[in-house]
């Protein structure tokens, strides 16, 4: 049991974060670079420690710096967030080793999980269903490789076991150019993520990204929260999500979600996690795990009632769950935009002070952020500063609040992703729902063939 945490993250997860703590009664450590000396998040905490310089690798990265801290405040536990730390094995057994409880699952089961072979090939003795193709890695003998790629069938993708942010990643449509680009990944695997491995799958040429997020104790309680829909993304990282995920049979939802709770079960999963899927002619395909809080997990949150964070922190002391799957509902729909700093043509970040910052609210609208008038975007991290979140009681209606909370909202001294998200709400497809991952890519493709047409 531990009633002091220290939050080992930025920006709105560390307000997000924060707020659950002070909820729950324990008490709150930020810690923060130089750069976010002066954050809004920093201020509200009980106790705030500056462990370094901006640099990520010299501040949020820093483990010495972090665990110093930890032990310097008297904290007793780590939230890690997302990015940064959240999915670092190493980093999850030095906190144990440290005396300290890491808000997240067991080490080992962020190690397999980063493997992913190893967690293909878990997922798939666990009855989870699987994107077709060995769950072995490559072997080295070309005509075994080649052998692999034929038998399930072209166009496959050649994966990184150790990969992740979308790199380490290769699709190949033509035999001949097989061996090639598994020369040319090895070496990237080997560079980027230290490790050579790779495994080859089909590769599906018009999927959804459908995910399942999963809550579980540490007495053997493992729960599904509904899906999410995040398809719309621009290179592999999402823009606007849902849930539930659009049109989808809830049956077959029921289906998956309960194989991902039973899988949890198998390995022993402890805290929040999310199942990955690639979801293409009304099947799913596991793609990966992410072992920890997902940016949007508000909308899973608005649609089933329940607070992620604060259920993480119960679980992570020691507390048994006390929801049970059949009283779990999911009722109505959510949207959320993430709104950057970024230029809204070039996409390039736009870091800055926010001389105007105006959020909307109303009924329905939540406003996750860190920012305020005359807040500071520093340049050296991810651009996120807002995230809004509409609920309704169906699709439509979280849409319609969509488009007049992003209308209300009013950010100068940086440029935002806003005129973005007000153009996707007006996009016919994606009002339809059931878009593709590469829907958004293809939109922005074509807005600049009418620019060129100008
Ligand atoms: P990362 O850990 O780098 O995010 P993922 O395995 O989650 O890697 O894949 C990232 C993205 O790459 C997916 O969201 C999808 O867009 C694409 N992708 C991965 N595997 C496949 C596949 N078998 N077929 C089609 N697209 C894929």
């Amino acid at each position: 049991m531990f009633n002091k945490v220290l939050i080992a993250n930025r920006g709105e997860i560390a307000l997000r974060i924060q707020r659950a703590c002070r909820e729950l009664g324990v008490a709150t450590v930020a810690i923060h670079s130089e750069a976010d000396a002066d954050a809004r998040y920093v201020r509200l905490a009980d106790q705030a420690i500056c462990i370094g310089p901006a640099a990520p690798g010299r501040s949020y990265l820093n483990r010495s710096a972090i665990l110093l801290a930890a032990h310097a405040s008297g904290a007793q536990a780590v939230h890690p967030g997302y990015g940064f730390l959240s999915e670092n094995a190493e980093f999850a057994e030095q906190v144990g080793e440290a005396g300290l409880t890491f808000i997240g699952p067991d080490p080992a089961a962020i190690r397999t999980m980063g493997d992913k072979v190893a967690a293909k090939r878990a997922m798939r003795a666990a009855g989870v269903p699987c994107v077709p193709g060995p769950d072995s890695a490559l072997p080295d003998d070309p005509a075994e490789i080649a052998r692999i790629a034929h038998d399930i069938g072209y166009p496959v993708i050649v994966k990184a076991a150790g990969g992740g942010g979308g790199r380490g990643m290769r699709v190949v449509h033509d035999p001949e150019k097989l061996l090639d680009a598994v020369t040319v990944t090895r070496e990237e695997a080997r560079r980027a993520f230290g490790k050579p491995e790779l495994y080859i799958e089909k590769f599906l040429e018009h999927p959804r990204h459908v995910e399942i997020q999963v809550l579980c104790d540490a007495h053997g309680n493992a729960l599904w929260l509904g899906s999410r829909d995040c398809s719309l993304q621009r290179r592999h990282q999402k823009v606007i999500e849902e849930a539930p995920a659009p049109g989808i049979d809830a049956e077959l939802i029921r289906q998956v979600g309960e194989r991902c709770a039973d899988a949890c079960r198998q390995i022993g999963y402890r805290g929040a996690g999310t199942f990955e899927f690639l979801f293409e002619n009304g099947q799913f395909f596991f793609i990966e795990m992410n072992t920890r809080l997902q940016v949007e997990h508000p909308v899973t949150e608005a649609t089933t009632g329940i607070d992620i964070v604060r259920e993480q922190i119960r679980v992570a002391q020691g507390h048994a769950l006390d929801l049970h799957q059949d009283a779990i509902r999911t009722s109505g729909h959510a949207l959320e935009c993430r709104i950057n700093a970024e230029d809204p043509f070039s996409f390039v970040p736009c870091p800055g002070r926010v001389t105007v910052w105006e959020q909307p609210g109303g009924n329905g609208v939540r406003v996750d952020s860190h920012m305020s008038s005359g807040a500071v975007v520093p340049p050296y991290y991810d651009s996120l500063i807002a995230k809004v979140i509409t609920f309704g009681a169906t699709r439509d209606e979280a849409f319609a609040r969509m488009r007049v909370a992003l209308s209300e909202m009013r950010v100068e001294g940086v440029s935002t992703n806003l005129p973005l998200h007000r153009a996707m709400l007006d996009d016919a497809a994606f009002r339809a729902g059931a878009v593709d991952i590469h829907h958004l890519e293809r939109w922005l493709a074509k807005g600049k063939e009418h620019d060129a047409d100008r």
